[in-house]
């Protein structure tokens, strides 16, 4: 048997059979893929750890040509981020963050920028989780870009008027943000303050381990980190099924 390793992170997890699970894992060489863990649920299984969300390890996996699922057989774990998984709100946020990962990649194609990206993300959130809002909206938008969905913030798509303490709009597939006179009326239009404007070019342009100068009031953070997941979400032109869950429980800590 050929077995192929990938280093690479786990996204979701679900039981299966007896002491079974069936993981969904980004990896850096692989993509999206789906794996089978035989065995996990028993309690001398060695691969529990390895298998939590966004730790990040080195797999074995081993595939036949007709299967479907990868069949993972050895992991060795390589950065557990053992402060994002002490508190519940940061897991709820891990989990927003594998949801946007899930519903916006096709399976099997390699992005090293995303994945990269993607331990970027997670390094900073372990530093520091104060700025958890502000870091999954800067994620979401660099996100974007890398995927091609380009975000043009500094001057109207449409007539290149600067946005500069203007309020705009932000349109799906158009590129950018459009100013008032540009933007067609309709339910698919996102408007943006001249103050959240600024934020989210911010947001956009620092390196990941910057975005914690950025100081925001929360409800200032919430209101762009839902803008910037709505945005997300009319892109790639599916819903996000944790965000409802992560507001609910992040309003009552
Ligand atoms: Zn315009």
């Amino acid at each position: 048997m050929n077995f192929i390793p990938a280093r690479g992170f786990v996204l979701e997890s679900r039981n299966f059979a007896e002491a079974d699970k069936i993981v969904q894992l980004y990896t850096l060489s692989l993509g999206r893929i789906k794996a089978i863990v035989k065995g996990v649920r028993k309690p001398k299984s060695k691969l529990s750890s390895a298998i939590d969300l966004f730790t990040e390890s080195s797999f074995s996996l081993h595939k036949k040509p007709s299967a479907d699922l990868y069949v993972l057989s050895q992991a060795k774990v390589l950065n557990s981020y053992s402060e994002l998984k002490k508190d519940f709100k940061t897991i709820t946020a891990l989990q927003v963050l594998a949801d946007i990962l899930v519903q916006s990649l096709h399976d099997t194609e390699p992005h090293p920028e995303v994945y990269s990206l993607l331990r970027e993300t997670l390094s900073a959130m372990n530093r520091d989780n104060s700025g958890l809002e502000s870091l999954l909206a800067s994620f979401g938008l660099k996100f974007l870009d890398l995927l091609g969905y380009p975000l043009e913030l500094t001057a109207c798509v449409e007539c290149e008027t600067p946005l500069l303490r203007k309020k705009a709009y932000l349109i799906p597939h158009r590129g950018g943000a459009l100013c008032e006179d540009c933007c067609p009326t309709g339910p698919s239009r996102l408007k943006v303050s001249p103050v959240e404007l600024e934020v989210l070019k911010k947001l956009w342009t620092l390196p990941m381990e910057k975005v914690h100068i950025l100081k925001m009031k929360p409800a200032f953070s919430r209101g762009i980190l839902l803008t910037v997941l709505e945005y997300l979400e009319r892109t790639v032109e599916r819903k996000l099924k944790t965000v409802e869950y992560y507001l609910s429980v992040s309003e009552k800590i």
